[in-house]
This record gives structure tokens, C-alpha cells and sequence, in this order.
């Protein structure tokens, strides 16, 4: 294959990659949960920027939802046919992005008036996902430019409602019967800075408050009250030890490799130092491997808060605020992980790690049914921040990885 001639077919249309993506920016695609339209006008102005490109087919599934002014969250997928149509290589972005948050934090520019700046490219949703959106049509308007047909047919997936759990998206899109176990899946909606990490597994998360009640009194008579704050420290400190002890299981594919039980927000007692406090909150924010079941860690919270109310007297509440389960990791030696690694090999000269980081991507919803997939692309991590940007030169190069993933 002549890589050489695609690759600087791809740089020769740098510019004009940067200037599709500032097109798409302009648009902006909020979740109706954040009083947003969501995502109609975006792919309006997305289908006309596949139609240039000439792809093979381009389908619509639009979920129904009546909360936006279109009743639709749109789902488009183009195909670009390979010698072997029946394989597919899958590449998956998302069309909605979150709000600009606090504008005057905004100090390149405003959120949906993109600019380049230094090589880069600012705006909402410049990273988060317009990037990848980007890069995969131009891998194949390399191909089509140069008159390559793929060894395996290209599928470029533009979904909805990423940001809020996939419903109108990715979930819709399961329910049609698009994907087969032997499809070639990449999610590029995660990564790091020079695009040697690939993302096979995600821990799940718990997040939970403690809320322990005793008997406020004078702190000059704690005979006469019951501490709410030593207990709660006390059980804090129990609960922290006894889940690093019980789930200490070290996963080297994760980063960092074991779980994680961090007593994070501690909420204001009282106002006065001399009052004893009748009422104390802490917060746990755990991410814990999905070799774990997060029910018998939850088992273990509640067994362990009984202990300490019998112990003390007090009453200890946990409340769950967050109850994210894992899917199974797709298998490192999955068809997809290894076409990648190869890729990243020869293409960055960097040796790609294989691991787990945060999740919450498209990605979990093939791993729960089984499908492999990966979380791949090259970013700063600037995404749902303000000035997010993405680097023109991560776009040409990643670009470069899916022609050459499609063609190898
Ligand atoms: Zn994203």
C-alpha cells in the first residue's frame, strides 16, 4: 500500500480539515437537559460536509424525542466501501457538546466563535468530539481523493446525546442491528497527548455522602451530648482502611492499578467551636475495578456503618450519589487492539500503552454486549473546559491512523 502518498494527501488538506472543524463549532449541539436543541442543525450542516466528500451510503436513524424543537436527535452514519465490504472498520464520534459553562472564563475566544490560535484550534466542542469527527472524514476523503478503495469498508458514526448518557445515541443506534461482534470499533473520545494510550477498560464508580447523626451539645459538657464528628471521622477512617484492605487487587492495565476510596467532600458542621457537633457529612468518591462487584462493596459500606451504630449509638446514613458499573474490558488481544498498536507503532514510533482510565464513553455500551472496542484519539484533555482546543497537527496525525487502519 502506498501510505506514503495518503499521508501527504492528508497533510495537503490541513487547511482545510481546520476550517471544517470551525464550521461544525459554529453550530452548537446542547442536550435538551441543558435547555439546548440538540443536535438537528449541527448534522444539517455535517451531512453537507459528507456529501462533498462522496461517500457510498450515508444513513439516518433519528431517535424521537419530544423535548426538542425538532422532536429528533439525529444519528447519521457514512459508509465508504472496501474490498471487503462485509468487514467494517467503525468509527465513532458524537455530535453534541456541553454548554460553555461560565463565559467570561472564555479568554481566546467565545465558545462557539471558533479561532486558531498557535497551531490550535479554540472553541466548544473543539476536542469534544469535533475533533475525531474530522479526522475520520478525512481519512476517507484521502481515500476517495486518491482513488484508494480500503481493504475494509469504513462506517464514520455521528451520534447524539453522548454527554447525557447515550440514549437518542449510541444506544439507538445498538438497537438496529448495526454492529456484529467482528466489527473494528474505535471510540476517539478519550486519549493523551501523544496518542500512545489505548483505552480497553473503565472501573466503576461510586460516589456516596455519610451522614452521621449523634446529639448536639455544649462542648463543655459532651457527657451530655454524642459527638457526631468523632464518630463520623472515626468511621471514616475505618471504612477507608477496611475497602483498600478487602479490594486491593492491582490491575496493571489501569491507571493508577488498583481501585481507588478517597473520603473527598467534607460538608460545614457547626458554626461555633464550642459547640458539640449532632450532625457530620463526608463524602467517598471510589473508583473501583471491574473485577469487583460494586454491590458487595456497597454491602460492605452498610455492614460496617450497622457496626459502628451499634458501637456508638449514633445513626450513620449513606447515601448514594453516583452508581456507575463497568463493563467487562475488551480483550487486549481483541483484533482491533493489535491493528492499533501496530498503527501507533509505526506511525508515532511511540510504544502504545494498553489500559483503563475514567470511561463514561460510547465505548461501554459494546462492551456490555460484548463487541470490543477501544477509546483512542490524541488531546490535551481540554475537553468540557474553558478555551478547549484541539491541536491542528493531532487532527492531520490522527487522520493518518485511521487511513492507515482502514487500508492495512
Ligand atoms: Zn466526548
Amino acid at each position: 500500500m502506498q501510505y506514503q502518498s495518503i499521508f501527504s494527501e492528508i497533510e495537503r488538506q490541513k487547511n482545510e480539515m481546520a476550517q471544517t472543524l470551525m464550521e461544525l463549532i459554529r453550530v452548537p449541539a446542547i442536550a435538551p437537559e441543558n435547555n439546548g436543541e440538540g443536535e438537528l442543525r449541527k448534522t444539517e450542516k455535517l451531512v453537507q460536509i459528507l456529501e462533498v466528500v462522496g461517500f457510498d451510503k450515508i444513513e439516518h436513524f433519528d431517535a424521537e424525542d419530544e423535548r426538542v424543537p425538532s422532536k429528533k436527535r439525529p444519528n447519521v452514519i457514512a459508509y465508504c466501501y472496501g474490498e471487503n465490504k462485509a468487514e467494517k472498520l467503525w468509527i465513532i464520534s458524537h455530535l453534541d457538546v456541553v454548554p460553555p459553562g461560565e463565559e467570561s472564563l472564555w479568554t481566546i475566544t467565545k465558545p462557539f466563535e471558533p479561532t486558531i490560535k498557535e497551531e490550535r484550534i479554540y472553541g466548544r466542542g473543539s476536542e469534544d468530539n469535533g475533533q475525531s469527527m474530522v479526522a475520520s472524514i478525512f481519512a476517507v476523503k484521502a481515500l476517495k481523493n486518491l482513488g484508494i478503495r480500503p481493504k475494509r469498508t469504513i462506517a464514520l458514526a455521528f451520534v447524539a446525546d453522548e454527554e447525557q448518557g447515550s440514549m437518542y445515541g449510541i444506544q439507538h443506534l445498538l438497537k438496529q442491528g448495526l454492529f456484529k461482534k467482528d466489527d473494528l470499533i474505535v471510540v476517539p473520545d478519550g486519549g493523551n497527548e501523544n496518542g500512545s494510550l489505548i483505552e480497553i477498560a473503565e472501573k466503576s464508580a461510586l460516589w456516596f455522602r455519610v451522614r452521621t447523626i449523634g446529639k448536639q451539645t455544649h462542648a463543655s459538657r459532651p457527657d451530655k451530648g454524642l459527638n457526631a464528628h468523632r464518630i463520623g471521622m472515626e468511621y471514616a477512617l475505618a471504612l477507608d482502611k477496611m475497602l483498600h484492605a478487602k479490594y486491593s487487587l492491582k490491575d496493571e492495565y489501569f491507571d493508577p492499578p488498583e481501585s481507588t476510596f478517597e473520603p473527598t467532600k467534607k460538608d460545614k458542621n457547626v458554626d461555633a467551636v464550642n459547640i458539640v457537633p449532632g450532625e457530620d457529612i463526608t463524602c467517598f468518591d471510589c473508583r473501583v475495578l471491574p473485577n469487583y462487584d460494586i454491590e458487595e462493596v456497597l454491602n460492605d459500606i452498610h455492614g460496617l456503618a450497622e457496626e459502628f451504630e451499634k458501637k456508638t449509638g449514633a445513626i450513620i446514613k449513606i447515601e448514594v450519589l453516583q452508581k456507575t458499573v463497568a463493563p467487562r474490558p475488551t480483550d487486549a488481544s481483541a483484533k482491533i487492539v493489535s491493528m492499533l498498536t501496530e498503527a501507533i507503532k509505526k506511525l508515532r514510533g511511540v510504544e502504545p500503552k494498553i489500559g483503563g482510565i475514567g470511561g463514561g464513553t460510547c465505548a461501554a455500551f459494546f462492551r456490555k454486549i460484548d463487541v470490543p472496542a477501544v477509546v483512542w484519539s490524541t488531546i490535551d484533555e481540554t475537553a468540557h473546559q474553558p478555551n478547549e482546543y484541539a491541536k491542528i497537527e493531532n487532527i492531520v496525525n490522527d487522520t493518518k491512523v485511521y487511513a492507515f487502519l482502514a487500508t492495512s
